[in-house]
């Protein structure tokens, strides 16, 4: 009698769509290295352009119901992990303090990328210097939510920055921020597609029209994104004229550590710089 070949059953299928986080964070556990959520699958299915290979094995969260929506209340907004650029760019009301998510959300890309690419992707997209939501969340003072094994957390920007280039495996479940009177703009260049410098900015003036809060985060610019504390600390009590501004920017431009890659040097990122942030203050004032 002819022995028939053993079939082996993989432990987990190639590809699973749980329908809750703790479910997923199960999966990417059982599923070890080689095992990742997918949201838009914009950036994680393009991995073989850039050398990278697509993982043994993919957790969906499409299916996760907490993960969705986008809820902006007058106090406090919630942005769900899956919500697309898309959907962010609809549901924004026009209001000054979101002026840069709004235009974060939608002038990235392009029409079909952002109707897929979700806030968590973005988010957790390491290796793309690029996004354009992560500055402008900076600009938001935005809490993070992530589930862990461990648990539940909320996390600063600078603590989530921290945590996604670790290897702890974790999911992003939404971002939160506070509605608030900064007014707020989003510059980058090129104006399509991926921007090789990216301002994103969100200030309150005080009774004399000088800048009493401010915050000014760079993405596309340094290997990850991040507030320009030294700026912000230089523009305080000024007025926020886009010229004096971007002279600052310039001023200031040669203690950034800009990044050269295939889609440009990082001279040339430092050098545009200074115009981007004139074009957000430039935004700003515009807008009164
Ligand atoms: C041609 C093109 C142009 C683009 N231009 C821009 C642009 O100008 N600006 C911009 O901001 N974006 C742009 N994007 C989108 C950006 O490059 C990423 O592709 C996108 O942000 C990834 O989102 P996603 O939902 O598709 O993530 P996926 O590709 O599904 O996942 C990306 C990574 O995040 C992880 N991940 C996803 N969701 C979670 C979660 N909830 N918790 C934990 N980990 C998670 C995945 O495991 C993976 O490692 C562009 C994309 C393309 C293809």
């Amino acid at each position: 009698m002819t022995q028939s070949p053993a079939i082996t059953t993989p432990a987990i299928a190639p590809l699973t769509s749980p329908g809750t986080v703790e479910e997923a964070l199960a999966l990417l556990h059982a599923g070890g290295a080689g095992t990742r959520a997918i949201a838009g699958a914009t950036w994680i299915m393009r991995g073989p352009t850039r050398g990278e290979p697509v993982p043994a094995r993919l957790v969906a969260l499409n299916r996760i119901a907490e993960l969705q929506g986008v809820e902006i209340g007058a106090q406090r907004a919630r942005i769900g992990a899956m919500a697309s650029h898309d959907l962010m760019a609809r549901s924004l009301p026009d209001a000054p303090d979101l002026h840069a998510l709004a235009r974060a959300a939608g002038a990235s890309a392009n029409p079909g990328i952002r109707r897929l690419a979700t806030l968590g992707g973005n988010l957790c997209a390491t290796g793309f210097v690029a996004a354009d939501l992560v500055p402008a969340l900076m600009c938001l003072d935005a809490r993070i939510g992530i589930a862990t094994a461990e648990g539940r957390r909320d996390l600063d920007m600078a603590e989530f920055m921290a945590l996604r280039r670790g290897t702890t495996p974790f999911l992003v479940t939404h971002a939160t921020f506070a509605r608030s009177a900064r007014r707020s703009a989003h510059a980058r260049t090129p104006a399509r597609d991926y921007p090789v410098a990216i301002a994103s900015l969100a200030l309150t003036l005080d009774t004399g029209g000088r800048i009493a809060t401010i915050r000014l985060a760079l993405g596309a610019v340094e290997a990850d994104a991040r507030r320009w504390t030294a700026f912000e600390a230089r523009a305080v009590g000024k007025s926020p004229d886009p010229a004096a501004m971007a002279a600052l920017a310039r001023d200031l431009a040669g203690g950034l550590a800009p990044v050269t890659a295939l889609d440009a040097p990082g001279w040339y990122r430092a050098q545009i710089l200074p115009a981007l942030v004139g074009r957000a203050f430039g935004q700003i004032v515009q807008e009164g």
